[in-house]
C-alpha cells in the first residue's frame, strides 16, 4: 500500500491521480490533499477519500472547512506551512506534485528536502530552480519521477541505455488550437479559443501556455534538468495527433519512441507505480485506424515564446525564473482581456531583456527573481496600455 499526498488535488491532474487512486484502493491510500481554490471539489474529495490532513493557502477557507466539516473531519492546515505540512506529513511515502505555477515550488522543495518520493507535474518548479530541486534530489537519493507526458515517454525510452549515447531528445509538441492560424490571425485571439485545446484536456493555465507553445519551452527547460542535457540536444517537433508522447534519439541514428492515446493518467499512473505497470482501464491505442503520423517543425515566428524559452535556458541562472514569472503574469492578464494573445511573447520578451541573470544558489533568490520577473512584466503591460 503507496501512501500519496496530493498538491493540487482539484486541478486536471489531481483529479486524474485520484481517479486512478479510486480504480486501485488496495493499492493507493490518500493522506494528504491540498486545494487552491474549489472547495465544494475539496469537500467531495475529503468525504471520499478520508486524507489525515488537508491544506489551503487562504486562512479564511481554512476555517471554512474546519467548520463545515466538523470534528469527525481530517486536520485542516492553512497557507504555505499548510502545503509545506502536506508536503512533508509523516505518513506519505510520495508527493503528486501538481499545483500549478511557482506556487508548487516551495511545497515541492520541501517534499525532497523531506526525503520523500515525488511525482513531478508541476513543471515551474524545475524552470523556476532547477538545478537546486536536482541538487536536492541527488542529494537525498529520493526518487523523482516526471508526469509531463513528454518527460515521461523520454524516461521510458531512456531505461536500460546509457545517457552518454543519446544523440538528442526530440519532444513532440501537438502545436495547439492555432497550428494552421496566420499570424494576423493570432492578433484576434479571445481566450476562450486559446483555452480549447484539440487534443488534451487541462488547465487553464497550461492550456494557453499550450496555445502559445511557451508550454513546450518550459517542457525543454524541465527536460535539461531531468535528464542533464543542454539546450542544444533537445528539439521540438510538431506532431498534431498526439500519439507519439517523445522520443530518445541515439548515436547510431536509432530513435526510440514511446506511444500511447493522449490521456494523463497513462504518464501519472507510471510515476506512481514505477517499475511496475497498472492495468488502468482506458481505451486502446487502435493503430489500424490511427492513419499517418505526422511531424514538422515549430514555426519560430509565430511561436515566438518557444525561442524566448531556449534562450532563457542558455542564459542559466536566474533567467528561466524570470522568463516562467513573466509568463505567468502575462497569461492571467490575457484571460481577463487586459492584453492581446501575441503580447503573451512581447511582454516576457520585454522582461528578458531587462534583466541580468545572476547565478542561482538558494531557492530565496528563485523566488526573489520570480517577483522581479512580475514586476518587470506588470510594467511592461502598464506600458503598453
Ligand atoms: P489546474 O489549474 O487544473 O490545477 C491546479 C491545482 O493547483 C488546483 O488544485 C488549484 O486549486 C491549485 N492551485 C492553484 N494555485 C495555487 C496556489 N497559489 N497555491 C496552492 N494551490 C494552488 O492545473 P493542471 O492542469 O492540473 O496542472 C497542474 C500542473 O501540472 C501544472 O504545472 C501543469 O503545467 C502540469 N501539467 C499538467 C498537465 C495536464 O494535462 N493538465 C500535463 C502536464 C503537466
Ligand atoms: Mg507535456
Amino acid at each position: 500500500m503507496k501512501k500519496i499526498s496530493i498538491l493540487g488535488s482539484t486541478g486536471s491532474i489531481g483529479v486524474s491521480t485520484l481517479e486512478i487512486v479510486a480504480e486501485l484502493p488496495e493499492r493507493y491510500r490518500v493522506v494528504g490533499l491540498t486545494a487552491g481554490n474549489n472547495l465544494l471539489r475539496l469537500k467531495e474529495q475529503i468525504r471520499r477519500f478520508r486524507p489525515l490532513l488537508v491544506a489551503v493557502p487562504d486562512p479564511e477557507d481554512a476555517r471554512r472547512l474546519r467548520t463545515e466539516l466538523g470534528s469527525d473531519g481530517p486536520e485542516v492546515a492553512e497557507g504555505v506551512e499548510g502545503l509545506i505540512a502536506c508536503a512533508t506529513l509523516a505518513e506519505a511515502d510520495m508527493i503528486v506534485s501538481a499545483i500549478v505555477g511557482v506556487a508548487g515550488l516551495v511545497p515541492t522543495m520541501a517534499a525532497v528536502e523531506a526525503g520523500k518520493d515525488v511525482a513531478l507535474a508541476n513543471k515551474e518548479t524545475l524552470v523556476a530552480a532547477g538545478s537546486l530541486v536536482m541538487e536536492a534530489v541527488t542529494r537525498k537519493k529520493i526518487r523523482f519521477h516526471p508526469v509531463d507526458s513528454e518527460h515521461s515517454a523520454i524516461f521510458q525510452a531512456l531505461e536500460g541505455h546509457r545517457l552518454e549515447d543519446v544523440r538528442q531528445l526530440i519532444l513532440t509538441a501537438s502545436g495547439g488550437p492555432f497550428l494552421n492560424s496566420g499570424l494576423a490571425q493570432l492578433k484576434q485571439v479571445t481566450p476562450e479559443a486559446a483555452l480549447a485545446h484539440p487534443n488534451w484536456s487541462m488547465g487553464r493555465k497550461i492550456s494557453i501556455d499550450s496555445a502559445t507553445m511557451m508550454n513546450k519551452g518550459l517542457e525543454v527547460i524541465e527536460a535539461s534538468w531531468l535528464f542533464s542535457l543542454p539546450a542544444d540536444r533537445i528539439s521540438v517537433h510538431i506532431h498534431p495527433q498526439s500519439i507519439i508522447h517523445s522520443m530518445v534519439e541515439y548515436i547510431d541514428g536509432s530513435i526510440i519512441a514511446q506511444m500511447g492515446i493522449p490521456d494523463m493518467k497513462t504518464p501519472i499512473a507510471y510515476a506512481l507505480s514505477y517499475p511496475e505497470r497498472l492495468p488502468l482501464r482506458l481505451p486502446p491505442l487502435d493503430l489500424c485506424s490511427l492513419g499517418a503520423l505526422t511531424f514538422s517543425a515549430p514555426d519560430k515566428e509565430k511561436f515566438a515564446c518557444l525561442g524566448l524559452a531556449y534562450e532563457a535556458l542558455r542564459a542559466g541562472g536566474t533567467a528561466p525564473a524570470v522568463l516562467n514569472a513573466a509568463n505567468e503574469l502575462a497569461v492571467a492578464a490575457f484571460l481577463k482581456g487586459e492584453i492581446g494573445f501575441t503580447d503573451i511573447s512581447v511582454i516576457i520578451r520585454l522582461a528578458l531583456d531587462d534583466h541580468h541573470p545572476e547565478p542561482l544558489h538558494h531557492i530565496d533568490e528563485a523566488l526573489r527573481a520570480d517577483r522581479w520577473g512580475r514586476d518587470a512584466a506588470r510594467r511592461a503591460i502598464d506600458s503598453m496600455n
